[in-house]
């Protein structure tokens, strides 16, 4: 009997010892622990949705951490190995990840999958590119979801049936999520239908959902805050009386801010675009992030001027 304890004691140290070889990486978790799947994702929206359909056969991981901004990420050597340890790398592509090259430079064996493949690509303003945000449309999580499945299926045939239950349940609620922002969202009057933030990333939301959006500029990688910018966008408040605007959790505030003292509009609270927010946040998943955007929206673009 006191054999058999050791024993149980020793594997446990050895299997503890296994798990904890990458510590050092940055962002996500602690990597793999050797069973199941080990997929790392470019930034912590698409390791939210994709550990929402691996569920317990596998880790998820993620390059970009929470509160940076995926565009221009400059990855790090500990970056280039998890990609190198994992099964697959996932992308969102539509011209998001500018540094990808980078990483395939460095794990070149890994396969990339990107992720947004069926989505109706909006392109940028003035721009023959698409906008790379499709994610900020619930509607179209769909796709990467179904991506996700097709593609862990594929990897772990046996673990086919549960990635599918695992999706169904998540598209459920997502489809939840989607119904209650239409109807949140309908109280605001059709005049105040205006998302403004930083970068102009609510395009796939705001046609999804019935509004228009702009931003002081139209993507980070691109020339941030210039003052022709920033009267471009005030021009843009007041001519649209826009009760509010918003700052992003993954950008300088400072440019809004300015915008917002010049407008004689207020801020009207912090939505999250690029990533997800902290554990422990009201927007620590997908979906919680989502909720908190739309709650944000209705907040701050139901305000009239008696308030
Ligand atoms: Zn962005």
């Amino acid at each position: 009997m006191k054999k058999i304890f050791v024993l149980f004691g020793l594997s446990l140290f050895l299997l503890s010892a296994c798990g904890s070889n990458n510590e050092e990486a940055k962002g996500g978790n602690e990597g793999n622990n050797g069973e199941g799947l080990y997929v790392t994702a470019s930034f912590s929206v698409l390791a939210d949705m994709t550990e929402a359909v691996l569920g317990e056969r596998g880790e998820v991981d993620y390059i970009v951490p929470i509160g940076e901004e995926p565009h221009e990420y400059e990855p790090v050597p500990s970056d280039f190995r998890k990609v190198n340890e994992s099964d697959v790398f996932y992308t969102n592509g539509l011209n998001l990840e500018e540094w990808l090259e980078r990483i395939m430079d460095n794990a070149a064996d890994t396969e990339i999958i990107e992720i947004s493949e069926g989505v109706e690509p909006i392109p940028l303003e003035g721009e023959d590119v698409p906008d790379p945000h499709a994610w900020l449309s619930p509607k179209n999580a769909e796709y990467y979801i179904d991506n996700i499945t097709a593609d862990l299926s594929e990897r772990d045939p046996e673990g086919a049936d549960i990635f599918e239950e695992n999706a169904e349940n998540y598209k459920q609620e997502i489809e939840e999520l989607s119904a209650e922002i239409e109807e949140g969202t309908a109280e605001i009057d059709e005049d105040q239908r205006m998302i403004i933030v930083s970068e102009n990333a609510f395009k796939y939301f705001a046609e999804d959902y019935g509004f228009d959006s702009d931003g002081i500029w139209e993507m980070n990688s691109h020339e941030e805050g210039t003052s022709g910018q920033i009267n471009r966008i005030i021009d843009v408040i007041q001519e649209r009386e826009v009760p509010a605007v918003f700052v992003e959790s993954t950008v300088d505030p400072r440019y809004m801010e300015t915008v917002a003292d010049n407008s004689g509009v207020e801020i009207a609270g912090e939505v999250y675009t690029d990533a997800i927010g902290e554990e422990g946040s009201e927007a620590a998943s997908y979906i919680d992030m989502m909720r908190h955007n739309a709650e944000t929206f209705i907040e701050g673009l139901s305000r009239n001027e008696a308030e």
